[in-house]
């Protein structure tokens, strides 16, 4: 039987404004090295086969020399230029993926995904199609309307915050964005969601940790230099 070819996309295009500053929070230094080298690391120490790295068009040269090349990222086959929104970011990615039978997501500003999550990952994908990494929330969630009044609170015992990596059949979640993309629907934050809207293909939840977070804020910064110390 062939072996099926499994690809991750690092995405590393984003501006990151919630971070205030001028350099964006992937490019931010953890202990002297960049936030996204450690999530490279982590894929390119896993089984995926690829990866994918998904810059701003000028920081593509940076990413080459500064990142892969000095690093000796040697999983990186491509970087590609991102776009203006995380999903256009995510639609590059996949074109350039082509050949690849499961595609594994993942935020470039989430520098502490683990081998042991990208491994279970790749399990849960090749069974179910379409999976996403999460956690259960620890606090109580309200949904509030545009004036800031409660309006309703879900069951906690229902509701999850959603990580990284995202990972799809390949050809299920290229198509679903094609579709999302051209009926110009704009509200994406993450990759199941397209699915959700484009297609009625069930997304299974997998267990990550509290410890993968996504690098968003200045105190992120912050929690992260704790993260790395501990590891
Ligand atoms: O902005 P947000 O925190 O949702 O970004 C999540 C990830 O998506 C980050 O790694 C960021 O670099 C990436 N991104 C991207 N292209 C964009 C926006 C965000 O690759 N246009």
């Amino acid at each position: 039987m062939k072996k099926e070819k499994v690809t991750a996309i690092v995405l590393a295009a984003g501006q990151g404004t919630r971070m205030g500053g001028k350099t964006a929070k992937q490019y931010l230094l953890l202990d002297g090295r960049p936030v996204l080298y450690y999530a490279l690391l982590a894929f390119e120490k896993s089984m995926v086969d690829e990866i994918i790295l998904v810059a701003g068009e000028k920081d593509l040269p940076f990413c080459r020399t500064e990142i892969v090349e000095k690093y000796g990222f040697s999983k990186v086959t491509r970087i590609v230029a991102g776009g203006k929104e995380r999903y256009h970011s995510v639609y590059q990615g996949l074109k350039a993926a082509g050949g690849a039978d499961y595609v594994l997501i993942h935020d470039g500003a989430r520098p502490f995904v683990s081998d042991d999550i990208i491994s279970r990952t790749i399990e849960a994908v090749k069974k179910e199609k379409a999976c996403v990494v999460a956690m259960p929330v620890k606090d109580t969630i309200k949904i509030a309307n545009e004036d800031h009044y409660a309006i309703e609170t879900p069951n906690r015992s229902k509701v999850w915050m959603i990580q990284t990596p995202q990972a799809f059949s390949y050809d299920l979640i290229l198509h679903a964005y094609e579709k999302v993309l051209a009926s110009g629907d704009a509200v994406i934050t993450d990759d199941a969601m397209v699915l959700e809207k484009a297609e009625n293909i069930p997304v299974k939840l997998v267990q990550g940790s509290y410890t993968n977070i996504k690098i968003t804020t200045p105190e992120d910064m912050k929690i992260a230099e704790i993260f790395l110390k501990d590891r």
